[in-house]
């Protein structure tokens, strides 16, 4: 069967869903190290953090911990985009089910990282997400296109190119186990 964005997808959804739960502490604190073990070789001083749902990998130890050198922001959900807020606790449930801090009217301009969960990637470390699009759009607003992590529970990933070109293109992909590197940006790992 041809394989289409959907289509692949559907696949990585059930993939995810049928991942088994009773280890999930110990694979977070596997991706937790992973990614802070990379912060603190490439600097970054403003981050975009996303705030992670039950079945997405959990990132908040790293949040953390970046919080004392880094500034941090999360998604804020305005129609079919979002715009960055500061981090800061109290957090306020909204839409899907997501968490996320409160509003403000700053305007941030430049981030120099985002770290984004994905469903499946293809084989331009292109971005399959829930099927809104809400990062694509977000990101076309960005002056400058920051280094960007995708972050995923369970490898899912085609060697075929089945996404738009509108879709965010990663440049580094873990997963617990797993790191998929997109060849031209290297960083120090
Ligand atoms: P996801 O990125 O969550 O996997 P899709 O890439 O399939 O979802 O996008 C979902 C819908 O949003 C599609 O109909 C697509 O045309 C639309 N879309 C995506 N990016 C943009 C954009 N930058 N501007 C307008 N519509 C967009
Ligand atoms: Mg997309």
């Amino acid at each position: 069967m041809h394989l289409t964005k959907n289509s692949f997808r559907q696949k990585c959804l059930k993939k995810q869903k049928s991942a088994s739960t009773h280890n999930k502490v110990y694979k977070d604190s596997l991706l937790n190290q992973k990614l802070s073990a990379f912060l603190r070789k490439n600097r970054f001083k403003n981050i975009l953090f996303y705030y992670p749902l039950e079945s997405e990998v959990d990132i908040r130890k790293t949040l953390v911990q970046m919080r004392k050198k880094s500034k941090i922001y999360t998604p804020f959900m305005q129609g079919k985009s979002f715009k960055m807020v500061p981090f800061r606790l109290p957090l306020q449930r909204k839409q899907f089910g997501i968490l996320e801090a409160g509003n403000t009217h700053k305007k941030i301009k430049n981030i120099d990282l985002a770290i984004v969960p994905v469903v499946g990637v293809d084989g331009d470390l292109k971005r399959v997400g829930f099927g809104k699009g809400m990062y694509d759009r977000f990101f076309e607003t960005l002056r400058k296109k920051p280094f960007i992590i995708f972050i995923q529970k369970e490898l899912c990933h085609t060697k075929k190119y089945i996404c738009d070109s509108y879709d965010i293109q990663g440049d580094l992909l873990y997963t617990p186990t797993k790191t998929l590197l997109l060849g031209s940006k290297k960083r120090k790992q």
